[in-house]
């Protein structure tokens, strides 16, 4: 069976109080999470406050972004290296924010992949169609194109040390939320293409769906045969929120629906 994430994505939010309070609580109330690991990915500065924090804990933490370079002269970027050096497990590549708003492409996503992966990190590769382009039917095509590079650069193998989150972007801090039926069939598709490569690896390979969660409707997501667990953007922010959401997929863990 596959494992269950759940991973907060804080984006730019948090201060040393605040993170403080929410890093705490989120360490207690995981400490007896069976079957399902919770991980948070805070932005770059409070890497250190995590590491303190959680330490010795149950939860994993990780960042939100990560240079495709190694050192060097590259002015404001962070290497996979240093996210290693902070304890990060996890880093998100390739998220929708930083698609859109930073002009990421494919390839440029491809390279931070497999940066992050040569550091020991495991990537979050973060897939998901406008709401344009489900609409005009280019929604498999889009989301292709965005594994393909990865694949393509990387080699399918490399999926297999990494964790996809398909994130349709207009459920992305919109409150809209996909139906489980139409998460499904994103995650069925993205198993299928990834299983032409290597049907044992897709068959293993944990799938997030992130876009818009809360604890209510985490459980009829979480219950639907592709879906692994989440990435949490805004309920992530919330304690008792984003752990009724880890609770959510801890109970897919121990008793899996079959659909
Ligand atoms: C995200 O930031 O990846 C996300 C899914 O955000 P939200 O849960 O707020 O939609």
């Amino acid at each position: 069976m596959r494992s269950k994430l759940v991973a907060g994505n804080w984006k730019s939010n948090g201060d040393l109080a605040a993170n403080e309070a929410l890093l705490g609580h989120i360490r207690a109330a995981a400490a007896d999470l069976q079957g399902a690991t919770c991980a948070v990915c805070v932005p770059y500065p409070y890497l250190f406050q995590a590491r303190q924090v959680l330490a010795d804990s149950t939860v994993a933490w990780g960042g939100q972004d990560v240079s495709q370079f190694g050192a060097g002269a590259y002015t404001g970027a962070v290497t996979a290296v240093m996210l290693r050096e902070f304890g990060c497990r996890y880093v998100l590549v390739g998220h929708s924010e930083r698609r859109s708003i930073y002009g990421e492409t494919n390839d440029v996503v491809a390279a931070k992949f497999g940066a992050a992966l040569q550091a020991g990190l495991t990537p979050i590769l973060c897939v998901g169609e406008t709401l344009q382009e489900r609409e005009t039917g280019a929604m498999e095509q889009v989301i292709a194109a965005q594994l393909d590079a990865v694949i393509e650069t990387k080699g399918v193998a490399a999926l297999g040390s990494a964790v996809v989150a398909y994130e349709p972007v207009w459920a992305i801090g919109t409150g809209k939320t996909a139906t489980p039926q139409q998460a499904q069939a994103a995650h069925a598709f993205i198993r299928a293409r990834i299983a032409t490569h290597d049907a044992a690896l897709a068959s293993n390979l944990v799938i997030l769906y992130g876009g818009s969660v809360k604890a209510a409707n985490a459980g009829e997501l979480f219950a639907m045969s592709d879906i692994d667990g989440g990435l949490i953007g805004g309920a992530a922010l919330l304690a008792e929120e984003f752990m009724a959401i880890c609770r959510a997929a801890e109970r897919k863990q121990q008793a899996p629906v079959q659909v």
